[in-house]
C-alpha cells in the first residue's frame, strides 16, 4: 500500500489523522488482506478507500514452486511492468524473501538475465515492501513468518537509494513488519557514492558487493559499471565502510568457467583483498556458481559454471592465503528463480532448448 497516497486520500476525505496509523498497522503489522479485512475502520470508509486507491501496489500473476521449495512470484506493477520475488525456505526454519528494487536494471552485467532486460524504472518503497507482504501473508496462514529480506532480486538497489532506504525503514519499523536490521541484506554491483551514503547510516543492515573479478580489465568486461567505478574507487570505499561500521562485508564472486576461475584469478583476488586492511579483516568471500541465463533474444548465454575441480582449487588457494570464504547454495534454479535468472518471465526457460 502506498502510504503517501493513503495520507492524501484520507486528508481529502476529511478523516482524522489517526486513521492513517490504524490502516498502516493493519496492513504492515497485522498483514490484512484487503480493506474489508480492517474491522477497525467503518465500512463506508473502507468502501470509499477501495474506490479511490488500490490496497496492494502489485498484482500477483503467478507463483511457481521449485522442487527445492523456493517459490517465485511474478507480479505486475500498476503500469503493467513484470517483476519477480523469491521466497527461500531453509532447513533451519528461516524464511528469506529476495526482493526486486527495479523493473529491469541499468547496469547490464553480461551474465545476468535482469541485465539483458534493459531498464524500465525504479520501484517505489511500497512496491518493494509489497513483495514481502505477499509472502508474509501466505506464511502467516501457515503459522510462519518472513525472517530475512535480501535486496538481491531484479535491479540495483544503490541506484534507487532513497526508495531502498525507505523500504528498509518500513521493514524494520516495529509498527510495520518489525524485521531486525541484521536480518536485512543489500547487494550492490558497486555504486561508490551510495556505498559512501550507506557507510554513514547508523544501522545494522548487511552489505554485500558483487566483485566477480580481481582486475579492472576482467571486471569491466563482465560488469560495465566497473568503467564508472573501477576497483581503484570501489576498494577504498569498501575499506572505509568496514573501518567505520566494523561490520562484516560480503564479497560476492560469481565463478564463470574459463573466465574468472583460474588459479591465477584466485591468487589475484587474494592479493587484491589483502591490499585493504579492513576488507581483509572483515571481508568474507561468497563463491557463487553460474546459473544459466538467456539474453534479450532468448538465446542462452555462453557462460558455464566452474568444474568441481576448478572450484576446489580456487577455494584451496583462498584458504592458503587466509581469506575466509563460503559457498552459496543456490535455490530456485528449476523455475528460473535463482540469482541472476529473474527476468520477469511468466514461463521458466524450457529445458528442452538447452
Ligand atoms: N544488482 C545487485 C543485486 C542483485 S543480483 C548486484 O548485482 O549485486 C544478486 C547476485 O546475483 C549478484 O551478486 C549478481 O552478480 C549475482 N548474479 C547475477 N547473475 C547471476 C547468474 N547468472 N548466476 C549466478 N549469480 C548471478
Ligand atoms: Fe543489475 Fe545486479 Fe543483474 Fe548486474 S547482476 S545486471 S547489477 S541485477
Amino acid at each position: 500500500m502506498d502510504l503517501d497516497r493513503l495520507g492524501t486520500v484520507l486528508h481529502e476525505l476529511g478523516q482524522p489523522a489517526y486513521r492513517a496509523k490504524q490502516i498502516e498497522l493493519a496492513v504492515y503489522r497485522d498483514l490484512a488482506h484487503g480493506y474489508d479485512d480492517i474491522p477497525t475502520i467503518p465500512r463506508p470508509l473502507r468502501q470509499e478507500l477501495a474506490g479511490r486507491m488500490p490496497f496492494d501496489e502489485l498484482r500477483l500473476e503467478t507463483t511457481r514452486r521449485s522442487p527445492d521449495g523456493a517459490d517465485k512470484d511474478l507480479f505486475l506493477t500498476q503500469d503493467s511492468l513484470p517483476i519477480e520475488s523469491v521466497l527461500i525456505p531453509h532447513e533451519n526454519g528461516s524464511r528469506t524473501v529476495c526482493v526486486s528494487t527495479e523493473a529491469g536494471c541499468q547496469i547490464g552485467c553480461t551474465f545476468c538475465a535482469t541485465g539483458h532486460l534493459g531498464f524500465q524504472r525504479t520501484l517505489t518503497p511500497f512496491e518493494i515492501v509489497d513483495q514481502v507482504l505477499f509472502f508474509a501473508r501466505q506464511l502467516k496462514a501457515a503459522g510462519e513468518k518472513v525472517t530475512n529480506v535480501v535486496f538481491m532480486g531484479m535491479g540495483e538497489p544503490f541506484l534507487t537509494y532513497e526508495h531502498m532506504r525507505r523500504a528498509i525503514l518500513l521493514l524494520n519499523d516495529p509498527d510495520a513488519l518489525g524485521l531486525g536490521q541484521r536480518r536485512i541484506s543489500v547487494s550492490t554491483s558497486g555504486i561508490v557514492p551510495s556505498i559512501e551514503h550507506f557507510t554513514q547510516e547508523q544501522w545494522q543492515v548487511n552489505l554485500a558487493v558483487s566483485l566477480h573479478a580481481p582486475t579492472d580489465a576482467l571486471r569491466s568486461q563482465l560488469m560495465p559499471i566497473n568503467r564508472t567505478y573501477p576497483l581503484s574507487a570501489l576498494m577504498p570505499a569498501l575499506d572505509r565502510y568496514v573501518a567505520v561500521t566494523n561490520r562484516r562485508l560480503m564479497l560476492e564472486y560469481l565463478l564463470l568457467g574459463g573466465i574468472n576461475d583460474s588459479p591465477e584469478d584466485a591468487h589475484r583476488l587474494a592479493d587484491l583483498l589483502r591490499t585493504w586492511p579492513n576488507v581483509s579483516r572483515l571481508g568474507l568471500v561468497n563463491l557463487l556458481t553460474y546459473n544459466p541465463t538467456r539474453d534479450a533474444y532468448g538465446h542462452w548465454n555462453a557462460f558455464m559454471g566452474p568444474t568441481g575441480r576448478t572450484l576446489a582449487t580456487f577455494e584451496d588457494i583462498l584458504t592458503a592465503h587466509g581469506i575466509p570464504w563460503t559457498r552459496r547454495v543456490s535455490f530456485g534454479g528449476d523455475v528460473g528463480a535463482a540469482c541472476g535468472q529473474l527476468a520477469g518471465e511468466a514461463r521458466p526457460p524450457d529445458a528442452t532448448q538447452l
